[in-house]
């Protein structure tokens, strides 16, 4: 058996990658508030605890998969007032940088060693154990971590210090915002201007308009098979998860003072689809709001 881990939050996401440590022959305790969420991880063969400090009790490291930031700083804040010096902390949430460097503030000043490490892949990346991690913290907490990310995720990122992973993250989900409204904007255009979708997505998917949103994600049916279009924006990534990576996105503009004003006009798209009862769709769906111009004032 090989070292024991404790998994704090076994939801969407926390749940399969609690799931994968176990398979890879960790000793795996969990907890979560949701008893639903304690039953999938028993299924998983979790060692169900009955709070954080149970789970945590002899681990030689925890995870934690939460909400935002105040979940995480609440929740380091009880582990490392009981955790032995030298317990190494990972935090995979998405939260903002703030919340993210006070987390290491706490680690740091108990001893122990602690990485913000944020994913891409989303939850069928957390089942295949295919996420990317991108993390940040002292090169010594990473390379104790890295072995227990490589059972989660196949690329792993050491980006630079406390709060640098989470850095990477909203500043990679802000592009992603814009692409797809971007490559939304020009479906709607195309489509107005008689050219069919799949000559527009031939021509720029070899051309300089190429991306992400465009040639894996194509916001409209047909073109790219795998893409949620095809399967009536199912998500996929959920446009209210976007929206909530473009808040921390600008949240941490205003605080660095960086100007990104593209990325405050998706912010404020994602707000409005959001505010249209849409949050539960995968994000490419906004093509339809942009169509619609439902989104005017
Ligand atoms: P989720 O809501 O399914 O899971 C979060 C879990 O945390 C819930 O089960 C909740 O009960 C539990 N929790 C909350 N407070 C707790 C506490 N104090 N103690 C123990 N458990 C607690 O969310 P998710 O989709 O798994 O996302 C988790 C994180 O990963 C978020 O920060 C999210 O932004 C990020 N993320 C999600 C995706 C995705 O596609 N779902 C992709 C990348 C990153």
């Amino acid at each position: 058996m090989g070292k024991t881990i404790a998994f704090i939050g076994l939801g969407n996401m926390g749940g399969p990658m609690a799931a994968n440590l176990v398979r890879a022959g960790f000793s795996v305790r969990g907890f979560d508030l949701s008893p639903a969420s304690l039953e999938t991880a028993k299924a998983d063969g979790v060692a169900v605890a009955g709070s954080v400090l149970e789970a945590a009790e002899g681990a030689e490291a925890v995870v934690t998969m939460l909400p935002a930031g105040r979940h995480v700083v609440e929740v380091w804040s009880q582990l490392t007032a009981a955790v032995p010096a030298g317990t190494l902390l990972i935090d995979s949430s998405t939260v903002d940088v703030e919340s993210a460097r006070q987390a290491h503030a706490l680690a740091e000043a108990q001893g122990c060693l602690s990485i913000d490490a944020p994913v891409s892949g989303g939850t069928g990346g957390a089942k295949a154990g295919t996420l990317t991690f991108m993390a940040g913290g002292s090169e010594a907490a990473f390379a104790e971590a890295d072995p227990i990310l490589a059972k989660m995720g196949k690329s792993r990122f050491h980006c630079g210090a406390a709060g640098a992973g989470q850095a990477a993250k909203i500043c990679n989900n802000m592009i992603l915002g814009i692409s797809m409204i971007g490559v939304c904007e020009a479906f709607a255009l195309g489509e107005k201007l008689g050219l069919s979708q799949q000559a527009l997505f031939d021509v720029a998917s070899v051309s300089s308009g190429q991306c992400w949103s465009l040639t894996t994600y194509c916001p409209v049916p047909g073109p790219v098979p795998g893409s949620p279009a095809n399967t009536g924006y199912r998500p996929g990534f959920a446009a209210g998860l976007m929206l909530k990576d473009l808040r921390l996105a600008q949240e941490a503009a205003a605080t660095a003072g960086a100007a990104t004003p593209l990325g405050a006009e998706a912010e404020r798209l994602y707000a409005r689809f959001d505010g249209q009862g849409r949050g539960g769709e995968d994000f490419s769906a906004i093509i339809h709001m942009l169509r619609d111009r439902t989104f005017e004032d």
